[in-house]
């Protein structure tokens, strides 16, 4: 691994929280609905949807019996929310059917709805195993920071698994991402205030 990925690792290590929850829900069930519906909206407004609709139908049976229509406009403040809804009742079937959330990658990405990212999100928070969650604040970071080439997701998702020890990978996820929402903002960077500014390549186009 290279001496700066070490670097930037360590110190976003040392200046956030050892616990950092984005999304605050612990049941797993409500846990992977409130990261479907946080897709293009806030986590507080996903968490709120989430909490109709857990208020409405409790858990996954009722809602793999509910219409798409009942489902759809208990999270219409979500955003997306007919496409959200499909996912939402479709994991729920899965959840019915299989007795049980499936617990890796592979078969979590096959629930229509669920991807690469939301799956990684339950791996790390739910079942804390080692993950990648690449959202847009972490693709921003990482790539200002020099540590992808690009910033498109997909490849962020490859490059930082092969660069990083799998053991890192979990953390540099939150505290990268972290990072994004109160510095490295997408239009206004604080460089300034930021730990990470004798060290980032970015630093000099944001001056
Ligand atoms: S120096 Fe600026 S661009 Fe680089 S990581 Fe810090 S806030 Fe982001």
């Amino acid at each position: 691994m290279e001496k700066k990925s070490i670097e930037i690792f360590n110190k976003l290590n040392e200046a956030y929280p050892e616990k950092i929850e984005f999304i605050t829900v612990r049941d797993p069930f409500r846990f992977l609905c409130a990261v479907i519906l946080s897709a293009s909206s806030t986590d507080r407004e996903a968490m709120r949807a989430e909490e109709r609709l857990h208020e409405r139908y409790p858990d996954p049976a009722s809602i793999a019996e509910a219409s798409l229509e009942e489902i759809g406009s208990l999270i219409r403040s979500a955003g997306l929310y007919r496409n959200k809804a499909r996912s939402i009742k479709s994991l729920a079937m899965v959840v019915v059917e299989k007795g049980c959330i499936p617990e890796s990658i592979e078969e979590l990405t096959r629930i229509p709805g669920i991807g690469v990212k939301t799956a990684n999100c339950y791996l790390v928070d739910i079942l804390r195993r080692p993950g990648v969650i690449v959202d847009t604040h972490f693709a921003r970071v990482v790539y200002r920071l020099g540590l992808t080439t690009t910033n498109d997701r997909d490849k962020v998702y490859a490059e930082i698994r092969k660069s990083f020890d799998e053991t890192m990978w979990s953390r540099l996820s939150m505290t990268a991402n972290l990072h994004g929402r109160l510095i490295c903002k997408a239009r206004s960077p604080e460089c300034d205030a930021c730990l990470l500014s004798s060290i980032c390549p970015s630093r000099a186009s944001f001056s």
